[in-house]
């Protein structure tokens, strides 16, 4: 997170406008670059002071002021990250406000003087603020959930795919946007991709987070694990639990690594988020199937292949619709390259030279030579 904050701080000074010149005779056109105005910001509660700096740093890099609304089940860590900023950026440059999506959140989408609104959220919530902010015509800036497919091919380095693929399936418990949890495996591999992430499942050590060998954490409520569990227990018969499911005995709130093979693309387990511990497994006949039930859902935020043959690789991603295809590895990100989705996936990127351009407006100065 620092390092996002210096890529930001750094990346702002060096904005361009695309051309300057003498485009009409008498006349020198400029391109300026100013901030957007009053920024609203609404984060999710799965990674709450990374989000908030995802959002501050392009903002503030580019002369923009912020109100912050935290999710109602996390808001401390905004709250002292803003006690911190305090001391640093001039009064009302950074605010904070709390509370729930509504009526907190909505008084941003909807207040004459905010001038763009960027949630990272759910669909259901972006798509409410694209038609309340519609009213004022604000700017939109919109990051919401995935449902990332791992195409794992006949070819794959087995081992490190399988550690790779439970390690960012359940990182976060699997409450993470890009998480590696809807697995599509060739016929070839199918079997070892479902026993090998078995294993994997089984081999997560759930605890406390802060302890060192802790690698499985809780969910984010009562209410949230309840929502996760909804989705097994609504499985089709033909679905199969491989392993986990069920609640530890373990105060917080829980829930075992979870394997599910046995699932049909229109299945809601592989079409709608789940964002909790639990990876799905699909074998497929060929690319061509691989690559359209890989699509084949409303989102479009992050994806993955795993092959060795290069040429597959690059066939694959090139035909992906997704805002990150990663190659042989699942979930590294970097600050100098853009985050963001495609179709329900929302649009605007985090990070990146492209951030900070969603955070600005060009304005177009020009100057006759006469006056
Ligand atoms: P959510 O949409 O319920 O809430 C997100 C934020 O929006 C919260 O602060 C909430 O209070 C606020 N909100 C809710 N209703 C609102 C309204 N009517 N007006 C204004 N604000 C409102 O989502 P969540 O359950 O907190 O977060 C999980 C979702 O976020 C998942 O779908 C996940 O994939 C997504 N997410 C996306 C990314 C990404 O970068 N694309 C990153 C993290 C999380």
């Amino acid at each position: 997170m620092v390092d996002q904050l210096r890529f930001f701080a750094g990346a702002a000074r060096c904005m361009e406008g695309k051309a300057s010149g003498e485009y009409l005779e008498g006349y020198t056109s400029i391109v300026r670059r100013e901030p957007v105005g009053v920024v609203g910001q609404i984060t999710p509660w799965n990674y709450p002071l990374m989000m908030a700096i995802w959002k501050i740093g392009p903002a503030l890099a580019t002369g923009n002021t912020i109100v912050l609304k935290p999710a109602e089940t996390t808001p401390v860590s905004t709250l002292k990250l803003a006690e911190l900023a305090a001391d640093i950026l001039p009064r009302g440059v950074l605010n904070v406000v709390t509370g729930h999506g509504d009526p907190a959140g909505a008084a941003l989408v909807t207040h004459p003087d905010v001038d763009m609104v960027c949630l990272t959220g759910s669909p259901a919530t972006g798509k409410w603020i694209a038609s309340a902010a519609a009213e004022t015509v604000k700017r939109v800036h919109l990051e919401l959930g995935g449902k990332a497919p791992v195409v794992v091919f006949d070819d794959v380095e087995m081992e490190t795919a399988l550690e790779t693929i439970a390690g960012t399936g359940y990182y976060n418990a699997g409450q993470d946007c890009t998480a590696a949890t809807r697995v599509l495996a060739g016929k070839g591999v199918y079997d070892d991709v479902v026993s090998g992430l078995a294993e994997q499942a089984r081999a997560q050590v759930m605890g406390d987070t802060s302890a060192a060998d802790t690698t499985l954490g809780p969910l984010n409520s009562a209410r949230h694990r309840e929502r996760v569990e909804g989705f097994l227990e609504r499985r089709p018969d033909r679905a199969e639990v491989v392993t986990g499911g069920d609640e530890p005995e373990l105060p917080g709130f829980y829930l075992e690594p979870t394997v599910v093979a046995g699932l049909e693309q229109g299945d809601e387990m592989i079409q709608d988020e789940i964002f909790g511990p639990v990876i799905t497994v699909q074998p497929f006949d060929d690319e061509t199937k691989a690559i359209e039930w890989a699509n084949g859902t409303r989102y479009g935020l992050a994806s993955s292949v795993w092959t060795r043959d290069v040429a597959r690789a690059m066939r694959v991603a090139n035909a992906l619709r997704f805002g990150c295809v990663w190659i042989n590895d699942h979930i590294p990100l970097a600050s100098e390259m853009p985050h963001g989705g495609y179709k329900e996936s929302g649009y605007g990127k985090d990070l990146s030279m492209y951030s900070l351009e969603d955070y600005t407006q060009v304005k177009h100065v020009m100057v006759s030579l006469d006056g």
